[in-house]
C-alpha cells in the first residue's frame, strides 16, 4: 500500500542534484521526500570541484551561499604544452556580480553545505536507505515503490524527479529510457593531496602533453585547505594499486610537488562518458543531472549541468502544482534541457577530441599538435613560450636551472643540488597577468 507524500513531489536520488531539486521545490513551498539507496550519505573525493557563478547563484538562493565563500577563487588559468607555458588569463575582474566566476570546492563539501541547508527546511524529509525499484503512472500520480529493511514501501505523489545519478540505470530502465553515447578508453587518475605549493593556491594549471606524463594530460586545481585536485589522463588498464605498490604514484606525486611533505587525502581512477537520456520527461516523472547526461569532465558542465536542470524542473513543476500554469508547462523541460545536453555534449566530445586524441596516427592528433607548436605569444606582450625548468616542482626559469644542461633528457623527479631544491618560500610568486 502506497503511503500518501500528501502532495510532496518525490526526488530520486540523494546525490547534489537531487539535495538542489528539494531545496527549490521547497523554496516554492512545495514539501518534497528524497529517497536514496545509501544507507547514509559517504563522504568521498572531490569529484565535481569546479562550481560556475550562476549554480552558486541557485545555491545562495536556498540557503547554501556559504559555498561561494568557502571555495577557492581562481585568479589565474595557464596552459602549458610540454616544457613551454603557451598563456595564460585571469578572471579577477568580477563585473557587478557579487559572485565569482566560478570556485573550486570538493563535491563532499558542497553535499554537506546543502544537507545543512536541508535540515533547516520543514518541508523536505529525507529518506536514506529507499532504494526506489518500480514507478508506476497513472493519470493522477506516481506510485514509487522503494525496498526498505522492513520490505517493499510505497509513496504515492503527484511528481517525480530522478537524479539516480551515473548509475541509475535500474531507474531509467523502469521509466523506459534509452542512454546512448559513447564511453572513452583512456582515464584519468584522480588525487586530492594536501601540500604547500606557494604561488599555486589561486592557479589552475593545464598540461598538455608534459615530460612527466608523455603523450597524455594533466590537470591541476587548488582546493581550499591547502589540497590541490591533481587528474592525470592515463591509459586503459591502468591499474592503481599496482601504481601505489611500486612507487610510481609518489614519483608523479613528487613531480609536482618535489620533496616537499604531502598528503593524499583521496584517490580514484574515473573513466568518462558522452551520453544522454533520449527522453527528460516520461510523463508525470522528469529525469536531471548525471541520470540524464554524463559529459567528459573538461569544461566542469557535469553537475554545473545538473543543477540547471534542478532549477528548470523545479519552478515548473511548482508553477503546474500551484495552479499558474498548465500542466502541458512540462514539455518544455524536455526540449530545454535536451537541447542544453546535446550542446553540452557537442562541446565537451570537441574539447576531449582535442585532448584525449585517439592514437597517435590519428587525424585529431595530428591536427591539434600545429596550434599547440606554434602557440604564439600572449597578449600582454610576454613570449608565451616561456621555457622553464623541465621539473614541473622547479620554480627557476631554465637560465637558472642545472637541469637545463639535460635539455632533451627525462628529468628523474628528484632533487637535487641545484635551483631544482629551493626551499617553498624561495620559490617566485608567478607574475599575474594584465588582461582578463
Ligand atoms: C571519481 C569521480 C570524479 C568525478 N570528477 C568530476 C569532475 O571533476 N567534474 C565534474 O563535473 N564531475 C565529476 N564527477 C561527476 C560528479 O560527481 C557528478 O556529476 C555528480 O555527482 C552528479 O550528481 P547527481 O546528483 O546527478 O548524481 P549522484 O551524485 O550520482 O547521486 C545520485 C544518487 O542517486 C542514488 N540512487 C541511484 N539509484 C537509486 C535508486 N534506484 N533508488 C534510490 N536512490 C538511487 C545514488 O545512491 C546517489 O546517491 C566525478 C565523479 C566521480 C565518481
Amino acid at each position: 500500500m502506497a503511503s500518501n507524500g500528501e502532495g510532496a513531489v518525490g526526488v530520486i536520488g540523494n546525490g547534489p542534484v537531487g539535495q538542489t531539486t528539494a531545496l527549490l521545490l521547497a523554496r516554492w513551498g512545495i514539501p518534497v521526500v528524497v529517497l536514496d539507496n545509501r544507507p547514509r550519505r559517504d563522504a568521498e573525493g572531490s569529484r565535481a570541484i569546479c562550481q560556475a557563478r550562476d549554480v552558486l547563484d541557485v545555491w545562495a538562493a536556498v540557503g547554501a551561499g556559504r559555498l561561494a565563500d568557502e571555495g577557492v577563487t581562481w585568479t589565474t588559468a595557464r596552459t602549458f604544452h610540454r616544457d613551454r607555458e603557451l598563456f595564460a588569463w585571469s578572471f579577477v575582474d568580477r563585473g557587478r556580480s557579487r559572485l565569482p566566476a566560478c570556485v573550486n570546492i570538493s563535491q563532499v563539501r558542497t553535499e554537506q553545505v546543502l544537507d545543512q541547508a536541508i535540515a533547516a527546511q520543514p518541508l523536505i524529509e529525507t529518506r536514506w536507505a529507499h532504494e526506489v525499484v518500480g514507478i508506476d503512472q497513472d493519470e493522477a500520480g506516481v506510485t514509487l515503490r522503494c525496498r526498505t529493511s522492513r520490505g517493499e514501501v510505497g509513496l504515492r505523489v503527484p511528481y517525480a524527479v530522478a537524479c539516480a545519478g551515473a548509475r541509475g540505470e535500474a531507474v531509467r530502465r523502469m521509466l523506459g529510457v534509452g542512454f546512448d553515447g559513447r564511453s572513452f578508453d583512456d582515464r584519468f587518475l584522480i588525487c586530492d593531496i594536501r601540500v604547500e605549493l606557494p604561488g599555486w593556491e589561486t592557479e589552475r594549471r593545464f598540461y598538455f602533453d608534459p615530460e612527466w606524463n608523455p603523450d597524455r594530460q594533466v590537470l591541476i586545481h587548488p582546493c581550499p585547505d591547502s589540497t590541490y585536485r591533481v587528474d592525470w589522463q592515463v591509459p586503459a588498464g591502468f591499474d592503481l594499486d599496482a601504481e601505489q605498490a611500486g612507487g610510481r604514484l609518489d614519483a608523479r606525486i613528487r613531480q609536482i610537488t618535489g620533496e616537499r611533505r604531502y598528503e593524499i587525502v583521496w584517490k580514484s581512477v574515473y573513466r568518462f562518458h558522452s551520453r544522454h537520456a533520449d527522453r527528460f520527461r516520461v510523463g508525470r516523472v522528469l529525469l536531471a543531472g548525471d541520470c540524464a547526461h554524463l559529459y567528459a569532465p573538461f569544461g566542469a558542465r557535469g553537475l554545473n549541468s545538473g543543477v540547471q536542470d534542478a532549477e528548470n524542473a523545479a519552478w515548473k513543476l511548482a508553477f503546474v502544482l500551484r495552479g499558474w500554469a498548465p500542466p502541458a508547462l512540462l514539455s518544455s523541460y524536455h526540449a530545454e534541457r535536451l537541447s542544453a545536453a546535446l550542446e553540452n555534449l557537442e562541446v565537451t566530445s570537441r574539447t576531449m577530441d582535442f585532448l584525449v586524441p585517439r592514437s597517435p596516427a590519428s587525424g585529431t592528433w595530428a591536427r591539434r599538435s600545429p596550434p599547440l607548436t606554434r602557440a604564439g605569444p600572449s597578449r600582454d606582450g610576454r613570449p608565451a613560450a616561456r621555457p622553464r625548468c623541465r621539473r614541473l616542482a622547479c620554480w627557476s626559469p631554465t637560465r637558472r636551472c642545472a637541469t637545463r644542461s639535460a635539455r632533451g633528457s627525462r628529468s628523474s623527479g628528484r632533487s637535487s643540488a641545484t635551483d631544482c631544491s629551493r626551499s617553498p618560500a624561495a620559490a617566485p610568486t608567478p607574475r599575474a597577468p594584465r588582461w582578463g
